[in-house]
């Protein structure tokens, strides 16, 4: 992941431009990806996909020739989709088009523009506070021209039509944690997907140009949106923070449960937060109005009250691979595998016994004097089998994690005593747990 991450991660890559497209096609050869296309122009929705974006040439001079930027130095020196602009400004004028990171004086910040234009350069506070002459001189030579945006998919047939989805952004030119991580762990926990022999959910993942590739991807695939039960976003997967899990627009949806539920077992440090509180992303266009898919998203996110969250070097030019480990990345692939293993076992549990289980006669029983916590667990989730709860539903009622239960249930199912089933299945005569 890493590697990718270091051959990838200094391309300019704005959301419809000839780097994004490098990227991309570079990309498709890790992995068996289709690439959709969606020229400019083209309505989505309310939508409407951008003009092709290229920066030749910026920079900004003193009137004697000094140079003080330049493009050619960092992508991020000049406004994503910045219209051309060259001229002689005044330092009044320069500094209402001159954008710099609100904490790290050292960093150049990432900021676009993409729909409401503008010209626009980026630069270090430090380099900011220099500037005390009367004028300056301000060249920035960019091209808006017809293109197609691109979005990668990558399809990981399994037994049910129903699908759970994958998504993550690759928009970002020049930083790494967010963005590049989130598709570096997308495709490894796909070529893992792909790689068993049978899955029972079909998985999608899709890598876009934020927003904007998502709504030109729903929109024109409206006929799966019926199909598509959950997803997950994934961003922000390399830093050295917290895996934070946060909610969908249906946080009692049993993939909000169940996920949530497993996060807390497989990462006990996580947190969970509710839809809109963590990070906004593509969940967005899923969760929104007409398409209503609950989506989650997971990243490693500074706790609520840090004064640096998400993460320090958000959206600067000090996000780069220095602020990622490999074995970070590989922890998240696997808290990704981990939530997904949960969701294809997150089943209906059917009871085949009538009134408390004998656990002895089972051989199961849990001396509470030497285990009272297994003893405890053990008893509340047989008595919540009644083919009315599935494992997440009855790991939030117990207040613990998916895989606590998981094991309970899968100990039952061993000894004969339970069922697993995709649909409800009561077993009461009156149902009164409903
Ligand atoms: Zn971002």
């Amino acid at each position: 992941m890493l590697d990718l991450i270091n051959e990838l991660w200094y391309l300019k890559r704005d959301i419809v431009s000839h780097d994004f497209d490098q990227a991309l096609y570079r990309l498709a050869e890790e992995i068996p990806m289709q690439i959709h296309e969606y020229p400019t122009g083209q309505q989505c929705w309310t939508w409407q996909i951008p003009e092709r974006w290229t920066c030749d040439e910026a920079y900004l001079d003193t009137l004697d020739g000094q140079r003080l930027l330049d493009y050619a130095n960092h992508p991020l020196h000049v406004l994503s989709y910045s219209l051309p602009f060259e001229g002689i400004v005044s330092r009044a004028e320069l500094l209402e088009h001159l954008h710099v990171h609100p904490s790290l004086p050292e960093a150049i910040p990432f900021v676009f523009k993409y729909y409401e234009r503008d010209w626009g350069l980026c630069a270090t506070q430090t380099l900011r506070d220099t500037l005390t002459q009367d004028q300056y001189r301000v060249v920035i030579r960019t091209r808006f021209e017809p293109g197609t945006l691109k979005v990668g998919e990558v399809v990981i047939p399994g037994d049910s039509p129903k699908t759970f989805m994958l998504v993550a952004h690759l928009c970002h030119p020049a930083m790494v944690n967010d963005d590049l991580t989130g598709v570096v762990v997308g495709i490894e926990v796909a070529r893992a997907l792909l790689s068993r022999p049978q899955r029972h959910y079909t998985y999608r993942l899709l890598i876009l140009p934020e927003t904007i590739g998502s709504v030109a991807y729903l929109s024109t695939h409206e006929h799966l949106i019926p199909d598509m039960v959950a997803g997950l976003f994934l961003e922000m997967l390399g830093n050295d923070s917290p895996h934070a899990l946060q909610g969908s627009f249906f946080p009692e949806s049993q993939v909000d449960h169940c996920l949530t539920r497993a996060l807390r077992g497989l990462r006990p440090n996580s947190y969970a937060d509710a839809y809109r509180t963590v990070i906004n992303n593509d969940e967005r266009q899923f969760n929104a109005p007409g398409v209503r898919v609950p989506m989650l998203s997971l990243s490693r996110v500074e706790p609520p009250g840090s004064p640096t969250r998400p993460y320090r070097e958000y959206h600067s030019s000090l996000d780069t691979p220095a602020i990622v480990s490999a074995e970070r990345l590989e922890n998240s692939k696997e808290v990704v595998l981990g939530l997904l293993e949960a969701w294809e076992n997150n089943l209906y549990v059917v009871n085949d016994f009538k009134g408390e289980v004998f656990a002895s006669g089972y051989g199961i029983w849990i001396d509470y004097r030497t285990d009272p916590e297994g003893h405890r667990i053990l008893f509340q989730v047989m008595e919540h089998c009644d083919g009315e709860n599935t494992i997440a539903d009855i790991a939030l009622k117990l207040e613990t994690s998916f895989q606590a239960v998981w094991q309970v249930a899968s100990l039952l199912n061993s000894k004969g005593l339970v069922h697993f089933s995709r649909t409800p299945q009561p077993t009461s005569p009156l149902c009164r747990m409903r």
